[in-house]
């Protein structure tokens, strides 16, 4: 496959700088994101929640594409009318379609640095293998298959990468981060200069993958109130292995609550803040590997 247009995206949450503050980097320093076998746009997804420091205004813009499809543009919806404006910009419609869109985000929870794929599509695999031959400790999450479209930006395309990296407060610019994140962009636009100019890459033959499985909601009251929060035990251990009868929950009269589902999943995403509003207390996922 040979790539032409490349997307760097960053602000689709408004909240979370690192990706907002690389574009102003890239401004002045352009040579660091172009290759010369394909272009470089960069994307500010979300200006007006970026300006005022908050994740969204209406709704979730990474949740306004469902299945890749656009938002409506006449909606009263801030975001809805955005994710219009970007499906015609990056989409399949769109006068400059891209073919591979790298998507920036941070988060509180202590997800290192996290490449998110959407699906286990032999482009993005190889990518990702290749991110970790160079930088061994990036953690590869795919979400594919859990059974309804996905809502993010990144469907737009079937080929999409994005950066989670954390912990990293809402609001915050942290230099160890924004260096990591820069480094992990231009070893993705390394790889696509890489494949398009027919050169050998040399990757491992597995990939080792954490598979989503399933969000896991806070212990919640009848009129759907927070009753407990992440216990001690697993705070700050993502991509550590759970066990059952490991404790998972605090609540707010003092007892620990265990986990009693799978054994031997990951959890990741732990007491993420982004996450409170959908009353997620962690995402759990199965360590595979995956042939690439
Ligand atoms: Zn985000």
């Amino acid at each position: 496959m040979r790539v032409r247009n490349v997307a760097i995206v960053g602000g689709t949450h408004g909240n979370e700088v690192t990706g907002v503050y690389l574009l102003e980097r890239w401004k002045e320093n352009l040579r660091e994101i172009e290759r010369e076998s394909f272009d470089t746009t960069r994307v500010l997804a979300n200006p007006e929640a970026v300006r005022r420091g908050v994740r969204y205004i209406d709704q979730d813009l990474n949740r306004s594409f469902p299945g890749g499809e656009p938002g409506d543009a006449d909606s009263s919806s801030c975001e809805a009318r955005r994710a219009a404006e970007l499906y015609r910009l990056l989409g399949p419609g769109g006068n400059s379609h891209v073919d591979f869109i790298i998507d920036l985000h941070s988060a509180t929870s202590n997800m290192g640095i996290t490449l998110t794929l959407l699906n286990a599509h032999e482009y993005n695999l190889k990518a990702a293998a290749y991110v970790t031959r160079h930088l061994p400790h990036v953690n590869i999450y795919v979400i594919e298959g859990h059974g309804r479209a996905h809502p993010y930006l990144n469907a737009l395309v079937a080929t999409a990468v994005s950066i989670e990296v954390g912990p990293v407060p809402q609001g915050v610019l942290r230099h160890d981060k924004f260096e990591e994140t820069n480094r992990v962009v231009g070893l993705i636009l390394d790889y696509i200069h890489a494949i398009n100019t027919g050169q050998d890459i040399e990757c491992q033959s597995a990939l080792e993958v954490y598979l989503h499985r399933e969000a896991v909601s806070y212990p919640r009251g009848r009129n759907n109130e927070i009753l407990g929060m992440v216990h001690d035990a697993l705070e700050g251990h993502d991509f550590r292995i759970l066990h059952r009868g490991d404790p998972i929950f605090y609540t707010l009269q003092g007892d620990t609550l265990t986990y009693d589902g799978d054994d031997g999943l990951y959890p990741i995403f732990i007491n993420e803040a982004a996450y409170y509003g959908e009353g997620v207390a962690f995402v759990l996922t199965e360590k595979i590997n995956i042939a690439v």
